[in-house]
């Protein structure tokens, strides 16, 4: 198989030729035909992330084993079925959940795999889908995408399910007032599309990017609003025509953060998702004046991926622009990511 491999945190990834995957017990061997690059490659290409005050979230400290094939959206057919792998069609394109757990935790358990302590996640933790083969540990991770194209599928096993785990968390307030999207990224239209087809009202998108804020409008927000503009939180009341009673940040910076807290009235609640950066931009007792609900979300559950892929089945979330690339460019590819010049979505096609 070939891949492309992350041997040391920033250096450029290299290309390397490996054995077959030979399949054990439940395991079962794919073979890509569609890996999405996301953001959080770009963390963990770099090593680590921005905590604020001087810190650094470190992957190395944390115990990331190197090397390591990223790539966490990946699509692909069954090449090989280990022993315990049960039936499968091997006619279907799967779309692979890849946040998996120790599978024995509490959380595990109960099927929140995405908190588990001892995480296992695919092109996190062990072998990913920057290659032209992945192992998936079991089946039950395995869903067929029917006919959607795998290129347009893939980034729904993280841009999509951390959106959507993420509007779950505010599912009361999408038909209230418009929720309020903050980065026009991958995952914030992904979100947009997504709230939409939960029966949600369209939803207020800001970015500093115009051309992101076209994008969003594109993709059926009612509003793009210049989150540079001194009057941004204004203009977001005025869009809603109150202040909205949820936002969710896809940045993770701590200007947006705060105007994220800034925008959402009293009692709401702001969902972090992003990794931007940084520390907590707000005054304390601020927090307990206005009744807000501070929360974060990381990718979803087992069971809500399930929703979201029955969701995608209907075809009621139109693709998000996405351009595909070789494998061999991946390292490419998350340079233009660093850029900020990808709009919607990379896809490396083995
Ligand atoms: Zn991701
Ligand atoms: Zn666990």
């Amino acid at each position: 198989m070939r891949c492309q491999c992350l041997v040391d945190f920033g250096e450029a990834l290299r290309a390397d030729e490996r054995e077959p995957l030979v399949p054990n017990g439940t395991e079962v061997i794919v073979r890509i035909v569609a890996a999405g690059v996301c953001h959080s490659d770009l963390h963990i290409h770099e090593g680590g992330f921005d905590l604020g005050r001087g810190k650094r979230l470190s992957y190395k400290e944390r115990g990331l084993k190197l090397p390591l094939i990223l790539g966490h959206e990946p699509v692909g057919v069954i090449e090989a079925m280990g022993p315990g792998a049960g039936k499968l069609d091997t006619n279907c394109n799967y779309i692979v959940y890849p946040w998996t757990g120790c599978g024995e935790c509490q959380h595990c358990s109960i099927g929140n795999e995405h908190y588990c302590a001892k995480p296992r996640a695919m092109g996190v933790h062990i072998d990913g889908a920057y290659a032209t083969h992945m192992r998936v540990p079991h089946p039950r991770y395995l869903f067929d995408i029917g006919s959607i194209e795998p290129a347009h599928a893939a980034p729904l096993a993280c841009s999509g399910l951390t959106a959507y785990s993420a509007l779950k968390k505010v599912e009361s307030t999408l038909k209230k007032t418009p929720v309020v999207i903050i980065g026009a990224g991958g995952l914030g239209l992904m979100a947009v599309q997504l709230a939409i087809a939960m029966g949600g009202l369209a939803p207020i998108v800001v970015d500093i990017d115009p051309k992101k804020r076209t994008a969003a409008l594109a993709a059926g927000a009612c509003a793009a609003i210049d989150s540079a503009a001194d009057d941004a939180v204004a203009q977001i009341h005025a869009a809603a025509g109150t202040p909205p009673d949820a936002a969710i940040d896809f940045v993770g910076a701590e200007a947006t953060a705060e105007l994220g807290f800034n925008a959402v009235e009293r009692a709401g609640t702001l969902v972090i998702v992003g990794l931007y950066g940084g520390a907590a931009p707000w005054a304390l007792p601020l927090i307990p004046i206005k009744a807000i609900n501070i929360r974060g979300t990381y990718t979803g559950s087992l069971n809500e991926f399930r929703e979201l892929m029955a969701i995608a089945a209907q075809g009621i979330i139109p693709p998000l622009p996405t351009t595909t690339y070789p494998l061999e460019e991946a390292q490419a590819v998350l340079d233009r990511l660093k850029q900020g010049e990808v709009v919607g979505r990379a896809v490396l096609i083995p």
